[in-house]
């Protein structure tokens, strides 16, 4: 399958060094942020790249994890070296496709490392001149995935130390939930 683009063509802004943070962000937590932001410690331009998997059957659209990384990101202040992206077929020709040498991924606890392991070997085997790169969690982040979050959203729990408030505000809605007054006082 050919690689694809949101907006069929490259992202904009890139520059320097070129790091690609894969996953498929559905939807972004605080954990992911961590990782993002940390990661632009070791690059010019973080590319946050969102796999369109149809096989995953997610609960955002592509758009919607595009739209609410963007909000999340320039509500931290940090998009201004990140551009977010959507991708389909192999990571690493998506990342010599926006110019990239690094791929990023977070590492949460052991039972993450077989798998970022093996990719990180397979991605080294199609293309050696791209190096995968691994951030420890933060400890506040260390039991939180994107499939929690979905859970916990599903049964109305507290959004509000596992997600910025957009999209505690867009699961809230897609659950049927009415806004917490925490969504509102921020948004
Ligand atoms: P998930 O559904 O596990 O949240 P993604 O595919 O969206 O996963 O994750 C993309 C990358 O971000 C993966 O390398 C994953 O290990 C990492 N990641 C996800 N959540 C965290 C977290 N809380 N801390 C550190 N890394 C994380």
């Amino acid at each position: 399958m050919n690689n694809h683009n949101s907006d069929n063509n490259k992202p904009k802004f890139i520059q320097g060094r070129v790091a690609v943070y894969p996953g498929t962000f559905d939807p972004v937590t605080l954990g992911h942020l961590d990782i993002a932001a940390r990661a632009l410690n070791l690059c010019d331009t973080l590319v946050i790249a969102v796999g369109d998997n149809r096989n995953k059957s997610p609960l955002f659209t592509v758009e919607e994890r595009i739209t609410l990384l963007r909000e999340s990101l320039a509500e931290m202040g940090i998009d201004g070296r990140v551009c977010v992206d959507s991708f389909r077929g192999l990571t690493v020709q998506y990342a010599k496709s926006v110019g990239a040498t690094l791929i990023v991924r977070g590492l949460r606890a052991v039972t993450d490392f077989e798998w970022e392991f093996q990719l990180a070997l397979v991605n080294r085997q199609q293309d050696p001149q791209v190096e995968t790169v691994c951030l420890m969690t933060s400890r506040e982040y260390s039991f939180l995935s994107a499939s929690v979050v979905r859970e916990l959203a599903m049964l109305g729990g507290d959004l509000s130390e596992v997600v910025p408030h957009n999209v505690a505000a867009m699961l809230r809605r897609k659950f049927g939930y009415s806004q917490t007054s925490a969504d509102v006082r921020d948004i």
